[in-house]
Formats: structure tokens, sequence, C-alpha cells
């Protein structure tokens, strides 16, 4: 079935001043759809994310909900709803009076809030907290008022800045698979701004990689991990080896290329380049082949630094004259300081990308 698309930018740029911090950004948001605006600081995402809801307007382009023109269109009347990073939940009404504040103002019949307060309640998992104020909750139950306020009243579309960036670790990862439920069982469309990786990559149907106000990419979470695009990406989410490299020859979807002071490897190459080319070569840390026995075709270093963090050890192997090569292992970790040891990259997890 085809998707319908909900939320539409048609080459959107906002300015403040002389400054243009939004560039022709085009992107379709897909009804149901939990799609993540992810980026460092100052790269645009609350400008985005402003501009859908109608606090911000645009400079240039068109913003379209359900098909409709809302460039122009005033904030309160874009049926879209945002859950701002600090709640701005009312510190002096309960949890049962902030969540139905919206239809009170609505003036939907009581009986109809108190049906619909009830039902809201129990899917963000508030019961028995009805009657106590905002300072008498935890962050995570405040997270779920601001939620519940929201989704009471229906939007199309739900706005999400840095909901979760003042939660702890634990917390932000239970509310993580709350809010992906959620979402899925209600079927309303998410617009999530984050500059955390994982939420990003644990919670979204898409993402797009924001840079300095443009899209730098634009996809699931595991093909922009796989197969970054842009050197940008492949920095931003996860960890990456980037290493520098010289095409020596170019096959029909291969190239040959040296790295590493004169070790050569082919390469799975789609993307067209030209003998001599310089470009640059990531590969992931879980992708480097490590032991202390000698590989074939293998580079030989020292073990510069071990790293352990529970589920994984990182080691970083010391080549001599080159970078630093990282590595990530799942199983326990049996290298020491100085160890010598012998890495090697698996030409099919080798992504080239051009300078
Ligand atoms: P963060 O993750 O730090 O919240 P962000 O990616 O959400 O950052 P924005 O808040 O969208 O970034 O800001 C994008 C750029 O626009 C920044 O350089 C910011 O300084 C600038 N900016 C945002 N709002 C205004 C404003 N009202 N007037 C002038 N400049 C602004």
């Amino acid at each position: 079935m085809e998707k319908k698309v909900l939320v539409k930018l048609e080459n959107v740029s906002k300015s403040f001043g002389s400054v243009e911090v939004i560039k022709n950004i085009s992107l379709d948001i897909y009804e149901g759809e939990f799609l993540t605006l992810l980026g460092p600081s100052g790269c645009g995402k609350t400008t985005i994310l402003r501009m859908i809801s109608g606090l911000d307007d645009v400079t240039t382009g068109k913003v379209y909900i359900d098909d409709k023109d809302m460039t122009n269109v005033d904030a309160t009347k874009r049926e879209v709803n945002t859950i701002f990073q600090n709640l701005a939940l009312f510190p002096k009404m309960t949890t049962k009076e902030n969540i139905s504040f919206g239809l009170k103002m609505k003036k939907v019949d009581k009986a109809e809030i108190d049906k619909r307060v009830d039902e809201v309640i129990k899917l963000v998992k508030l019961q028995g907290f009805e009657d106590r104020y905002p300072s008498e909750l935890s962050g995570g139950q405040q997270q779920r008022v601001a939620i519940a306020r929201s989704i009471i009243m229906n939007p199309k579309v739900l706005l999400l800045d840095e909901s979760l960036c003042s939660l702890d670790l634990k917390l932000k990862k239970d509310m993580q698979i709350e809010l992906k439920r959620l979402q899925k069982k209600l079927g309303i469309t998410f617009i999530y701004v984050t500059h955390a990786q994982d939420e990003a990559l644990s919670m979204s149907d898409r993402i797009a990689i924001i840079n300095n106000g443009a899209i730098e990419q634009l996809d699931t979470p595991s093909n922009i991990y796989k197969y970054p695009k842009t050197l940008f990406v492949a920095d931003f989410i996860g960890e990456a080896n980037i290493i520098n490299a010289k095409v020596l020859e170019v096959g029909d979807n291969e190239i040959k290329v040296s790295m590493l002071q004169d070790h050569v490897v082919d390469i799975k190459a789609d993307s067209i380049f030209e003998k001599n080319q310089e470009l640059k070569l990531v590969i992931r840390p879980e992708n480097v082949r490590i032991s202390k026995n000698e590989l074939a075709n293998g580079i030989k270093g020292s073990i510069n630094d071990i790293t352990y963090s529970g589920d994984s050890t990182k080691l970083l192997v010391n080549i001599p004259g080159s970078i630093d090569i990282k590595v990530c292992i799942n199983d326990d970790n049996k290298y020491v300081y100085n160890d010598e040891v012998y890495v090697k990259f698996d030409s099919n997890y080798i992504i080239p990308l051009r300078k």
C-alpha cells in the first residue's frame, strides 16, 4: 500500500537576519512514522520543528500537513502538538488537571473529558498518580504527564524536542521503549528531535541527519549506520575508523586501493572512482578482525589502549607510522597493553567515500 505523506516540507529555508540557518530542505514524513531529526547542537533541528508547528515562519518554501498548505496558518490552527524539552507542565495543577487542561479549554463535555483522561492515564501507566503535583513526580513520570497531555488532544502529528535528554540513562532507555510502543499503538506521526544517536537509532523508522541547516542523509537507522553516504554521517553515527586511501585500479564493481602505508585491498564500490583518486575508507570497529596470530594480508600493530564497557571491549591498535585503529570485540578480552597483534579489514565492510 502506498504510504501517505502527512507532513511535507518543500524547499524550506529559514534566515534569522542575514544568517540562513535552514538551507532549502525538502522532506516527506509519512503517516504513522517515527521520524527523528538528528544532528549536532546548532544544526537547525529545533528550527525545523518550530516551522512545522508554526511557532516560526519559513523564510521561503512551503509546509504542508495532511495535504493542506499550512505555510501561513497560525500555530493554534495546525493539528500538531509539541512536547518541549522543559515539558512546561503547570506546577500548580495535578496530573489529572494538567492532562485535562487542553480539552477543558476546548469546552469538551466533562463526562467525555473524564473518560479520555482515564484512558490516557492507563496508556502512559500513571494510575495512582492522578492527584499528584509535578513536583511530587519523578522525571520519568513528569515525562509521561507531558505525553498524556499531548496525546489526549488527538494530534495528527506530535513533535518532541529533546524530550528524554534530562533523564538518567536507565530511565531514558525505558522511556525510549515506552515512547516507541505508544507511538506504534496510537499510530500518531512522531517527529523527534535529538542530538543523541542512541535515541535516534533505537526509536526511529527513519532518521534525517541534519548538518549545518541541510539534510545530509535520510534513511532507516540500519542503512544510516551501515551505509553512511558522507563522512559527516559516518563520523556522527557510531564509531568509525576513517582512513586515507588512494585508488590504484578501477574494476567494474570493485576498486583496488592502497591504505595504511601501501597496504593493498580490493573493495566493492558502486560509485564511480578514478585511478589515483584520493578517498576515505570508513570501517566500523566491530568489523575489524584482530588476532595475536599472523593473519594473511593483515597489518601488524600493537595494543595502545583498552576500554572495557560491559558488553564489549574497545581496543586501540597502533600501526607504526599511521593512525590508531579502533577495534571492538565482544568476546572476553585476552589482550594487554603493548601486545603485538594483527588487524585485518573485511572488504565487504569497507565503505569508500569521496574526500
Ligand atoms: P540544539 O541541539 O543546541 O538545540 P538545534 O539543532 O536545535 O540545536 P536550532 O535551535 O534550530 O539548532 O538553531 C539553529 C541555528 O539558528 C543556531 O545557530 C541558532 O543560534 C540560530 N537561531 C535559532 N533561533 C534563533 C533566533 N530566534 N534568532 C537568531 N538565531 C537563531
